[in-house]
C-alpha cells in the first residue's frame, strides 16, 4: 500500500515536471549542447551553431533547417516574456546523441554556397561568430544571392485591366509604374543592368513576372505596390506608412490579409494554379529554396529601412513583414515586395501622386540597392571570393 502511494506520488511528480519542461529556453539549449546562439531580431530567426552543424529556426514557423534542407517541428518556436522557447520534444529529437554531431551533407548539397549561406549570419546582423573560412570553398557556378549584384528586376505591380488598389484620385498600377520607371533611370545611372516586368500599362500574370525575372537571371527582384485598407474614412486617415515584405510565413493577420489582397489578382483573372494563400505543406516545400535567398532578402530590407529613414512616408509598425506573396514565390533570387504607402490614406495618396514624391521614393530605393550591392560585395570579401 505504501509502495502504491509512493508510486502515485512519483507519477504525479513526473507528469508535473513533464508539463513544466514542455517548453525550453533556446539559449539554455545552446549552452547545454555547447552551441553558440545567434538571434536576428529583424528576421525573427535564430541559429544554434554547433561544431560543423548549424540549425536555423524562425519564430512562428514549425520547421528547422540545416544544410539547406528542412525538417518539420512539432511546435513552432515562440517568444514568451523575452525568452525564445522551443518544444522539449523537438529539442530531444534534434539532439538525440547528447550533443549533436555534424551530419554528412545530403548528396544534393553540391552547391557549397548553401552551407555558407545557411551557417553564416548576414554581415549587417548582430555581432556573431563567423564560421571558419576553411569550410567555404569557391563555388563553381555562383548564383543570385552569392555573386556580385548586377541585374535588378523591377516589378511594378498590377497593370492593364488590373488597376490594383484604388484611391480617391489614383490607381495603384499608375503610381507603381511611375516609381518603377524613375527607379530604372536611377539604377542605370549607378551602372546596374535593369529590367522591368512591365514598362507600360499592361496586364501580366503574377507567375509570369517571376518567370521573366528568372529568364533575365536577376540578382534582386523588387515588386512595387501601394497598400490599402477597406475601412471607415476615419480609419483610412489613421492607417499609413510603408512596409517591406519578404516571402515567409506571415506572423500577423494584417500581413496575411495584405498578401491575400495582392494575390487576389490571380484568382480574379483566372491565372493557372491561382490561390490566395500558401498551404503549410507548400511552405514546407518552399523552405529549403527560400533559405537560399532569405538572408539576402533581409539584407536588402535592412538597407531599405535605412534609406527610407527621414522620408515623408514613415514605417508602418516595424516596417518589415513576411507573408505568402505569390509574385515572390517563383523568383529564384533575393526578392522583396515593397508597399510604398497607403493609397487609401488621403494624405499619402496625394503625396505619392506627385512627381517630387515619386522621384524621392525612387532615389531612396536606388540608394538601398547600392548599399545592398556594397554589403554583398563586402560579405564576399570576408569569404575570400
Ligand atoms: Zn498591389
Amino acid at each position: 500500500m505504501r509502495n502504491l502511494v509512493w508510486h502515485i506520488l512519483l507519477c504525479v511528480a513526473l507528469a508535473a515536471s513533464a508539463w513544466a519542461s514542455n517548453k525550453v529556453d533556446a539559449e539554455q539549449v545552446a549552452r547545454e549542447h555547447k552551441a553558440s546562439f545567434h538571434w536576428f531580431p529583424v528576421q525573427k530567426t535564430f541559429l544554434l551553431a554547433g561544431e560543423g552543424d548549424t540549425l536555423k529556426f524562425a519564430i512562428g514557423l514549425p520547421y528547422v533547417s540545416s544544410h539547406g534542407s528542412s525538417m518539420e517541428l512539432k511546435h513552432a518556436p515562440e517568444i514568451t516574456d523575452g525568452h525564445i522557447l522551443l518544444d522539449s520534444a523537438d529539442v530531444a529529437g534534434l539532439f538525440k546523441d547528447g550533443s549533436r554531431q555534424s551530419p554528412s551533407a545530403p548528396s544534393r548539397m553540391t552547391d557549397t554556397n548553401k552551407v555558407a549561406a545557411a551557417s553564416t549570419p548576414a554581415p549587417t546582423a548582430a555581432p556573431a561568430a563567423v564560421p571558419a573560412a576553411s569550410v567555404v570553398t569557391k563555388p563553381k557556378n555562383e548564383t543570385a544571392g552569392t555573386r556580385e549584384v548586377k541585374t535588378i528586376v523591377i516589378d511594378p505591380g498590377h497593370g492593364g485591366k488590373d488597376t490594383g488598389a484604388q484611391g480617391k484620385n489614383s490607381n495603384e498600377k499608375d503610381i507603381v509604374l511611375a516609381v518603377g520607371k524613375l527607379l530604372k533611370k536611377e539604377l542605370e545611372k549607378e551602372g546596374f543592368n535593369v529590367k522591368m516586368t512591365r514598362d507600360k500599362d499592361v496586364f501580366i500574370e503574377l507567375g509570369e513576372r517571376a518567370n521573366l525575372a528568372n529568364q533575365w537571371d536577376g540578382d534582386l527582384f523588387i515588386s512595387l505596390h501601394c497598400n490599402a485598407i477597406d475601412a471607415t474614412p476615419e480609419r483610412k486617415k489613421q492607417i499609413k506608412g510603408y512596409h517591406v515584405y519578404v516571402l515567409r510565413a506571415p506572423e500577423s493577420e494584417e500581413d496575411k490579409a495584405i498578401a491575400r489582397r495582392e494575390n487576389k489578382v490571380a484568382t480574379l483573372y483566372g491565372e493557372k494554379n491561382a490561390k490566395e494563400e500558401l498551404s503549410p505543406i507548400e511552405w514546407f516545400k518552399l523552405e529549403a529554396r527560400l533559405e537560399k535567398y532569405k538572408q539576402n532578402s533581409y539584407m536588402f530590407t535592412e538597407e531599405m529601412l535605412k534609406a527610407f529613414d527621414g522620408g515623408k512616408i514613415k514605417r508602418q509598425g516595424g516596417g518589415v513583414g513576411g507573408a505568402g506573396f505569390m509574385v515572390l514565390v517563383g523568383a529564384l533570387m533575393p526578392a522583396v515586395l515593397f508597399e510604398i504607402g497607403f493609397i487609401s490614406n488621403p494624405e499619402e495618396e496625394a503625396y505619392m501622386m506627385t512627381t517630387k514624391a515619386q522621384e524621392d521614393i525612387a532615389a531612396r530605393v536606388a540608394k538601398a540597392v547600392s548599399t545592398y550591392k556594397a554589403a554583398v560585395h563586402n560579405y564576399r570579401e570576408t569569404l575570400g571570393r
